[in-house]
């Protein structure tokens, strides 16, 4: 890592910005690298390393996580621009307990004694899948390490993660711990690289055997066909959202608020899973909207490692013009838009939490073209929600709250996206709960809570949310592959 601190830049549109380091690009030779090594390492170390000693030296890692605990949210907090506190009591813990959880599978992996015809005697074996491309976002540049290489290496396979170039940086001090650690070379292999190099490269490889996903959708999309068009590696995704709130009548209010204001403002919106959309029984639309507008101008934007912030930057100057963008297309497409909207501050990329209400558009203007007639009838007589903030996945704490009347309406209306990672309903009706939790079309449904993620539970989408579940025994069928054999008792 070659450090280039306090060096000044000046941006396009003229502000001065400091670089705090820089980082040695991988290219796609830096790939092929990469692959050879993890290839030998799985051939002739980790494949006879067995459960117990996987287990141990994931465990010894994770120790090391814990030993350099602030350190690494230090910088993580620096990578991404989120809050120092928050890494410290959440990104990190919830790391090391993904890395701990897996650690325990290690040695619990196994096939079965399957009974078939004949004097046969027949068994499956779940054995690694070999050399795993892992390509993750910035938006949780240590949490995405952890999802992807705890299952992979619980498993017995290797790895080249290659992190965003947005993130580089706790992803190459996590490297030296799993060298401390004891890991044989070449068993994790991390590369700072951009996505149409490096990225594309993993996704093309002939000798990956596999390749992790998570971003967005488009990118998904590109990783998909690469895989198909090279060795037909497996592919998981887990790619954008546009997740659907539902706050029913007879939810508690004050709850339902202080967890729908988590659900999208939480990591600056800049999660997979926010709660962007917000859909709120009439008769208590007004109250929630005024509660959770208090709740959202009381939120600490700023220095992430001033101890009370809660809101730090957007990533970059690109995600910064996407949110302003949104913002704009709000406006102008009609929305009311009722809380921030601009830049907070003067420097750097905040953008204040926003909110956004009438987001359903409607026509009373004059239709003086075929495009506007077409949007008419789509919106007034389909009563569909193609407003742009109501598809697209803004990735910024931009919510737009809209009413509804009836369960069938909003169910109607949770599903008018693309999308299907993540939903929540808040009622105090349990049956109501469970009926709409099993008509909504989504990866993960919350009740009565948001953002609510556990090492033990699947995480994924429905969708073009992507497939394939990250965390929980389910992630175990991402990294093995079932062998059948079948011996004939007969000779
Ligand atoms: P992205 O999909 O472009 O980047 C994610 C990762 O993919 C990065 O490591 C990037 O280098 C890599 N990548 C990019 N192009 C690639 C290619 N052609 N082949 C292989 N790898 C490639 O996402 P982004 O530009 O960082 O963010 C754009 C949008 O993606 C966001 O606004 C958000 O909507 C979405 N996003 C979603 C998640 C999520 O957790 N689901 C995370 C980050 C971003």
């Amino acid at each position: 890592m070659a450090s280039k601190c306090e060096e000044n830049i000046t941006l396009p549109d003229g502000r001065n910005v400091k670089t705090i380091t820089s980082v040695v690009e991988a290219n796609e030779k830096d790939v092929d690298i990469a692959v050879e090594a993890a290839t030998k390492a799985f051939n002739e170390k980790w494949i006879h390393v067995n459960g117990q000693e996987r287990g141990r030296l994931i465990n010894k890692f994770a120790d090391l996580l814990e030993r350099d605990l602030d350190e690494l949210a230090a910088i993580e907090a620096l990578d991404n621009g989120k809050a120092y506190t928050i890494a410290k009591s959440e990104d990190l813990p919830f790391t090391i307990t993904v890395f701990r959880y897996f650690a325990g599978w290690c040695d619990k992996i196994h096939g079965k004694v399957i009974e078939t015809q004949g004097d046969k005697f027949c068994y499956t074996r779940h054995e690694p899948i070999g050399v795993c491309g892992a390509i993750i976002p910035w938006n949780y540049p240590l949490l995405m390490v952890a999802w992807k290489l705890g299952p992979a290496l619980a498993c017995g396979n290797t790895i080249v993660l290659k992190t965003s170039e947005l993130t580089p940086l706790t992803a190459l001090k996590v490297a030296a711990l799993f060298k401390e650690a004891g890991f044989p070379k070449g068993v994790v292999n991390v590369l700072s690289g951009f996505g149409p190099t490096a990225g594309a490269a993993i996704a093309s490889h002939m000798k990956i055997d596999k390749v992790a996903f998570t971003g967005s959708t488009t990118t998904g999309r590109s990783i998909m066909k690469a895989a198909a068009d090279s060795n037909l590696k497996k592919v998981s995704l887990e790619l954008g959202g546009k997740s659907p709130n539902i706050i029913l009548a007879d939810s508690d209010l004050e709850e339902a608020v202080k967890w729908a204001y988590q659900g999208i403002y939480a990591n600056h919106g800049q999660c997979c899973c926010a709660g962007s959309r917000v859909y709120v029984e009439d008769s208590i639309y007004d109250n929630f909207v005024e509660k959770f507008k208090t709740y959202a101008q009381n939120i600490k934007v700023g220095d992430p490692f001033h101890k009370d912030t809660f809101q730090g930057p957007q990533i970059s100057q690109r995600q910064f013009d996407r949110i302003m963008g949104y913002i704009e297309a709000g406006k102008k497409e009609g929305a009311t838009l009722l809380l921030g909207g601009k830049r907070h501050g003067d420097k750097g990329f905040f953008v204040c939490p926003t909110i956004f209400t009438d987001v359903v558009k409607f026509y009373s203007k004059h239709i003086y073209s075929y495009e506007l007639l077409y949007d008419f009838l789509l919106c007034n007589i389909f009563k569909n929600e193609n407003m742009t903030i109501m598809q697209e996945e803004i990735f910024g704490p931009v919510v737009a709250i809209a009413k509804f009347k009836t369960i069938d309406e909003v169910i109607e209306k949770a599903h008018l996206t693309k999308y299907g990672l993540a939903a929540a309903v808040f009622t105090k009706d349990i049956t109501r709960a469970i009926k709409i939790s099993n008509a909504l079309r989504a990866g993960t449904v919350w009740v009565n809570c948001y953002n609510v993620v556990n090492t033990n539970a699947p995480f994924g989408g429905f969708k073009e949310s992507g497939f394939g579940r990250e965390l929980g025994k389910y992630a175990l069928e991402l990294y093995t592959q079932v062998k059948t054999v079948q011996i004939n008792l007969e000779c």
